[in-house]
């Protein structure tokens, strides 16, 4: 018979998920001299189904910290406008240059760079802990309020963490979407995704996003290689694998005839991960002693890449708003964390409403379908009035409603 040994954690603030909603918020609190542990189920940051954007107010946050400097001398490119070629036009949708920020472009860094970047400014607070290998597998209640949360370690033992809150920053298969019993509202994501890796040769550029009949690449500069995300429209994965892995190749070398030379390099389907994407929004974020955010709260496609932003964003909401009260020791009530949905909730709706309505017409609809036949007037448009990919621009590089460190 063995038996388990449970360690047992008071805090203030418990984070479920080390990624950027949940290591910023950690950061954040701990910052405001609030006691936090984050928990997260992985080793490392080292997972590769991230995206690597980080957007010009992210750029901003971290100049109001202090550490932009120190954040840009980690290998990053920069990208100034989202330019695209449909139908052997290039169109440009997005354009950064104007906005009156530090840094006016969007730079692609890797993601789990960027997270070990704030871990390990966040360990600098007294009152920050990370604890990795520990999945979290249930929530303790107590009259109805959520007090802690169970958690699995690697090593066979068990943790239990006792808060006056816990943040549900554990992304789009959050345990407390269930569990917390939150209704989930979901929207038709019209893609899914292939995930794999080519070689990049010193100095090589490639359009970020290029469209083809049945697919779309978008190929994310890694230094030594592109990760890539062959998009392909939701619901087709039987047909593309059962076309066979030499029609995946050569789809890859006919939208970018400079990869044909490498495509080899994908030996089978276990190299080209299936990514099903997803875009759905909580109806309440919270419930007593719980608050969700980041994908949590509102799963993203990875359309215009602003995910990884709109959880940063929500963090820093969080913090600013909730600091104070678990600083002074109190409990945040209903209403303050009905308060925080209430800021974020706009901004992200808004951005989800664009994924998948405006940018879900760049994606083709079928295999034989081919997104230069239907660009959105909109996105023509921004041919011919070049204001349009400045609004653009703020939008995905700033987004609506800021927020910025209290
Ligand atoms: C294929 C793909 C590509 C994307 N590309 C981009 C892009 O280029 N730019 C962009 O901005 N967005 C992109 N997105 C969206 C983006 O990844 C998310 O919106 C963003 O990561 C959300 O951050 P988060 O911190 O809320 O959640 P996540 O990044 O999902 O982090 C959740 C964390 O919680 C941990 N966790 C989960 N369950 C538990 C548990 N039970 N116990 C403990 N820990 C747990 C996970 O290991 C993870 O570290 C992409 C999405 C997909 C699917």
């Amino acid at each position: 018979m063995t038996i388990e040994t449970i360690e047992t954690i008071e805090t203030t603030c418990c984070v479920v998920g080390g990624g950027p909603a949940g290591i910023v918020a950690g950061l954040l609190l701990a910052r405001q001299g609030v006691d936090v542990i984050v928990l997260e189920k992985h080793a490392d940051f080292l997972r590769d189904f991230r995206g690597d954007t980080i957007h010009p107010s992210t750029l901003e946050l971290m100049h109001e910290l202090g550490w932009l400097e120190e954040l840009l001398r980690l290998p990053h490119s920069k990208v100034t406008a989202i330019t695209a070629e449909i139908g052997g036009a290039p169109i440009t949708f997005a354009d950064f240059s104007r906005l009156t920020l530090r840094c006016p472009y969007v730079a692609f860094m890797p993601q789990w760079d960027f997270l070990n970047f704030m871990a390990e400014k966040a360990r600098a607070y007294d009152g920050f802990r990370l604890r990795v290998r520990a999945e979290v597998t249930d929530m303790i209640l107590e009259s109805g309020r959520v007090a802690g949360v169970r958690a699995r370690l690697d090593d066979d033992g068990a943790l239990e963490v006792r808060a006056r809150l816990v943040l549900g920053c554990d992304g789009r298969r959050s345990i407390f979407r269930r569990r917390a019993g939150l209704e989930v509202l979901s929207s038709a994501a019209p893609m899914d995704v292939l995930w794999f890796r080519l070689t990049r040769r010193p100095g090589e550029t490639l359009p970020f996003f290029a469209p083809g009949r049945g697919r779309v690449l978008i190929c994310i500069d890694r230094g030594a290689y592109w990760q890539i995300a062959y998009v392909i429209p939701r619901g087709e994965l039987e047909a593309v694998k059962a076309a066979g892995i030499d029609a995946l190749r050569d789809s890859v070398g006919a939208l970018h005839p400079e990869l044909a030379d490498r495509v080899h390099e994908l030996r089978g389907w276990d190299d080209a991960p299936f990514l099903r994407v997803q875009v759905d929004r909580l109806r309440r974020w919270y419930r007593e002693g719980l608050l969700c955010i980041g994908d949590a709260a509102h799963a993203m496609s990875p359309a215009g890449g602003v995910g990884i932003n709109l959880a940063v964003q929500d963090a820093v909401a969080a913090a600013n708003m909730l600091g104070p009260t678990l600083r002074a020791g109190r409990t945040p009530s209903a209403r303050e964390l009905r308060r925080v949905q209430r800021r974020r909730e706009l901004p992200a709706r808004l951005i989800q409403a664009v994924q998948v309505r405006a940018a879900g017409g760049l994606y083709p609809r079928d295999l034989d379908d081919d997104p230069a036949d239907h660009v959105p007037l909109s996105f023509q448009l921004f041919q011919y009035i070049p204001a349009l990919r400045h609004v653009a621009g703020r939008l995905i590089g700033v987004g609506v409603r800021p927020e910025h460190i209290r």
